[in-house]
């Protein structure tokens, strides 16, 4: 029998842990490559729960109006938390900041070191 050290690399699922990883496609060299998940949990849609990102974990709440034009969001969708001095792991109330969609476009074109923090999943 011919051992395949490709098989060796083969994780098991982040999501069940109980199965391996599912085989996406077998390329000309033999290699096998893999998906992110187990076929069964690629059959019932489960993601992999994210990690509460560092703000929310530090108790940071959105704020209602953007710290920037003062808009007042409907919908915390609207609003991004953003890490003053581009460091995400700096997560003291004084390096973040509440944003609204508009200001996130316009951040983007100067040279602040502001940064994205992660979204809270399913928010
Ligand atoms: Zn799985
Ligand atoms: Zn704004």
């Amino acid at each position: 029998m011919i051992v395949n050290t490709s098989m060796l690399k083969r994780d098991l699922c982040p999501i069940c842990r109980s199965n391996l990883v599912a085989v996406n496609y077998i390329d000309k060299q033999g290699q096998h490559h893999y998906r992110n998940s187990c076929a069964s949990c690629i059959r019932k849609g489960r993601k992999i729960k994210e990690p509460p990102p560092l703000w929310a974990k530090q108790g940071y709440k959105k704020k209602e109006r953007c710290e920037m034009c003062g808009f007042k969001a409907r919908t915390p969708k609207q609003m991004f938390v953003y890490h003053v001095d581009g460091s995400l792991k700096n997560a003291s109330p004084l390096n973040l900041k509440t944003i609204c969609a508009n200001c996130q476009i316009e951040l983007a074109g100067t040279r602040l070191p502001w940064r994205a923090a992660p979204l809270v999943p399913d928010f």
